[in-house]
């Protein structure tokens, strides 16, 4: 991909912030903090291009799942979307055109692969390690995403495998799957899209499904002209669709956690979706999941079961026993001629790649910690030992029911209200207390404790390997967007400028 940001200029030396990635969250970050005007920052992106997940993950059908009117800036509604629940090429454009239309491409560097931070106590700065060379900064924002790197399944022969194999993240658009035998591996969100694309256009599609999905129908409509034109009209308009599609998304929250019993609704919902579409009665059987719907994340579509009804397509529910060179083998003693393989298999989240090269105060990786300690931060977004650091959908901030943008839109006011605070009081560093962040990690446990997402039977991403859920936010939105709204000083530990021997 064409390079496009600051690809040939050089780096500078100092910055007051740097950000991680350019994704929703990294671009939302620049955006208000260049509105805020703040000019001492740039932002590091490894790829060629703004859009995380939005560039990665291009493959047949990527689509989002959240309402579009939702999934947007809320400083930057957009009239222009051609449905209800937007395409992956529309959502990248829109990532684009606010690039361009607030201002921060010029504080972007593209191909700048960050490859270590690590925090200096005497300067009180990061020095940050990048592929383009190094630079320091005064504060560091993760935003490099929960879900970015893929994960590859630990399957015996898998690179044994002589057909083209790729993950749904990084679609190798060379390989051509016409005619072929193909396997899907994952029966998740990018899977269930992925399927009734390649389903029309390959000789015999196999899905090996490990756990089956919850699905509900996909309510997903294109918008008319004319509904567009008024939206560009009034722009009141769209703020009122927008906010009654969050509060209709924010009533799942009793659901998921306090009200369970809520989920026989959903639940009944998805039994007459698979009754209707899927009338082979062997492989509705296949398709039923053992396990509480809402425990994995709700899945929606409309043509996933229909694919897997066509003749050419088959659900292998044997595990996965080993690759060989032309095919998969399952534990039933079944050889699969195989030419192509997908692994829709999903990504490292506990904890993801990006905490292994941050290093803090006493030199430990945030990785190494959160892998003894389990994921954990205060409000999401700060954590003790780690100095001016900022993670963006950091702990316990993911959702399984509304828009993402809208807790990274809460977690960029609670970083500029803290760097305000230290431009304020002079403050060269500032630190969650340990006993702070611990307070609030027994609070989420306790509210997590009784959620579906523990208690409903499945193995998911949102538990880690001590089967703690360290990934969702488990109350309302609104309320992580109160606890944010401003920074907390009762709950850090504060270095002073002025007698510390650090220059600004
Ligand atoms: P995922 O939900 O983690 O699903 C991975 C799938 O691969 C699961 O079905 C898993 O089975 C299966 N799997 C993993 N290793 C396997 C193995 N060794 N053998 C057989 N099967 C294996 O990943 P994803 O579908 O990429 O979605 C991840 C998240 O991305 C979603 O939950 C969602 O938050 C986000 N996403 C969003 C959208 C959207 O529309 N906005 C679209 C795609 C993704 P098990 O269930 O048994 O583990």
């Amino acid at each position: 991909m064409e390079s496009q940001g600051n690809g040939t200029r050089e780096l500078p030396r100092q910055v007051r912030i740097a950000i991680v990635g350019s994704g929703f969250a990294g671009l939302g970050m620049a955006i208000r903090l260049e509105q805020e005007g703040e000019r001492d920052f740039v932002v590091l992106e490894r790829g060629g291009d703004v859009g995380g997940t939005w560039r990665d993950n291009d493959y047949p059908g990527a689509a989002c799942d959240v309402p579009s009117r939702l999934y947007s800036f809320s400083f930057a509604p957009n009239a222009s979307w051609t449905r209800s629940f937007s395409p992956q090429p529309e959502i990248l454009d829109y990532l684009r055109d606010c690039a361009e239309r607030f201002g921060v491409r010029s504080r972007l560097w593209t191909d700048t692969k960050v490859e270590r931070a690590t925090w200096d106590d005497a300067t009180a700065r990061w020095t940050v390690e990048t592929a383009r060379g190094t630079l320091t900064a005064d504060v560091l924002v993760s935003a490099a995403g929960a879900l970015s790197e893929p994960r590859a399944p630990e399957i015996p022969g898998i690179d044994s495998f002589a057909g083209p194999t790729f993950h749904s993240a990084a679609w190798d658009h060379d390989a051509s799957l016409t005619g072929k035998r193909v396997a899907v591996i994952g029966t998740g969100a990018s899977a269930i899209q992925i399927v009734p694309k390649l389903q029309p256009q390959v000789e015999s599609l196999e899905v090996y499904q490990r756990t089956p999905a919850w699905i509900v129908p996909r309510t997903d409509r294109a918008f008319t002209r004319v509904e567009r034109a008024l939206y560009k009209r009034f722009p009141a308009l769209q703020k009122l669709a927008r906010d009654a599609i969050y509060w209709s998304r924010e009533s799942y929250v009793l659901a998921f956690t306090r009200q369970t019993a809520l989920l026989a609704v959903p639940g009944s919902l998805a039994r007459r979706h698979l009754a209707k579409q899927v009338p082979d009665p062997v492989l509705r059987e296949k398709l039923t999941p053992d396990y509480r719907i809402g425990c994995k994340r709700i899945l929606i579509s409309n043509d996933f079961y229909p694919a897997l009804s066509q003749p050419n397509a088959d659900v292998v529910s044997s595990p996965i026993a080993e690759v060989r060179a032309d095919s998969i083998v399952t534990q039933d003693g079944v050889e699969h001629p195989t030419d192509a393989i997908v692994l829709a298999t999903g990504f490292e989240v506990t904890p993801p790649p990006v905490a292994r090269m941050i290093h803090g105060r006493d030199g430990e990786s945030l990785g190494d910690a959160w892998k003894r300690d389990g994921m954990k931060g205060h409000r999401g977004t700060t954590m003790a030992g780690f100095p001016n650091l900022f993670m963006l959908v950091g702990p316990n901030t993911g959702l399984g029911h509304t828009s993402m943008v809208y807790v990274i839109e809460s977690q960029v006011q609670y970083v500029l209200d803290s760097l305000a605070a230290m431009k304020r009081d002079g403050l060269a560093a500032i630190e969650p207390k340990r006993a702070a962040q611990d307070a609030y990690n027994e609070g989420l446990k306790a509210q997590l404790d009784d959620s579906v997402w523990q208690t409903g039977g499945c193995s998911s991403w949102y538990l880690d390997e001590h089967g703690n859920n360290t990934t969702l936010w488990p109350d309302f939105t609104f309320r992580f967007r109160k606890l944010t709204s401003e920074w907390d000083p009762e709950h850090y530990d504060a270095r002073p400028l002025a007698g510390s021997g650090v220059e600004r």
